[in-house]
């Protein structure tokens, strides 16, 4: 443990964060009518409009955001707000993405790559619990799952948590192409049974967008 390596080890701050979520929030608002269509195709077309209602929520919250000391902390707020104001399973699950990340980073001052890993692990952990599925189930979980494997694995191989982030990113993106071919067993998309199959699922596609967010400000 030399200074070198304290040096050249990135500790992301809750300001990192909230460069992260002030992307993703205006990556949700500029899509939302595309999500909404994905979820119009085997749904009830209204994940972009779930998650645009949640996201300009949060929006209004930011002046609120300097009383927040803590990474920890500033999840929580994040993963409160949106569980409060995104109606639908997305709500439910994206809240427990943030809640989970601000529990598995406790009352930490600033965030190595190591914990960001066990934080997005827990949190597809926790959407893996809550929403009662695995990989192939056609859900969020198809690019949430792929992606904390690639985080994980190229972090192992001491990769920069630029490169790791990138990497989990596009495997997040490959989770979401794969979600085309599947499925959908479970969610209000499962009733549309085979119909389901063929057209990618909504929620895969915000939350690659959400790893991709997190690839282009944390990295
Ligand atoms: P709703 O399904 O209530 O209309 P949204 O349309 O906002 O909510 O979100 C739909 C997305 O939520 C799906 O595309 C899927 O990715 C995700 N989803 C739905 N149910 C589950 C579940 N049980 N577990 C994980 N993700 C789910
Ligand atoms: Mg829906």
């Amino acid at each position: 443990m030399g200074a070198m390596k304290m040096m050249t080890e990135k500790n992301l701050t809750k300001t990192d964060l909230e460069g992260w979520i002030l992307d993703f929030a205006g990556q949700i608002i500029e899509q939302h009518l595309v999500l909404s269509d994905l979820d119009a195709a085997s749904g009830d077309a209204d994940h972009g409009s779930n998650m645009e209602r949640g996201m300009s929520a949060l929006l209004k919250s930011v002046p609120d955001w300097d009383e927040v000391a803590t990474p920890g902390e500033f999840l929580k707020e994040v993963g409160l707000h949106i569980v409060s104001s995104v109606g639908g399973s997305s709500g439910a699950l994206y809240g427990t993405i943030f809640l989970r990340m601000a529990r598995a980073v406790g009352d930490a001052p600033s965030i190595n790559a190591g914990l960001l890993s066990a934080a997005f692990e827990a949190a597809a952990q926790g959407v893996a619990e809550r929403g009662k599925v695995k990989q192939g189930d056609k859900t969020m979980f198809d690019a949430l799952a792929p992606s904390v494997q690639a985080l994980k694995a190229e972090l192992a191989e001491k990769k920069s948590l630029s490169e790791a982030l990138a990497s989990a990113a596009a495997a997040a993106e490959a989770g979401r192409d794969a979600t085309f071919d599947m499925v959908a067993r479970k969610g209000k998309s499962s009733y549309a049974r085979q119909n389901s199959r063929g057209f990618i699922d909504p929620g895969a596609t915000s939350a690659a967008m959400l790893i991709r967010s997190a690839a282009r400000t944390l990295g």
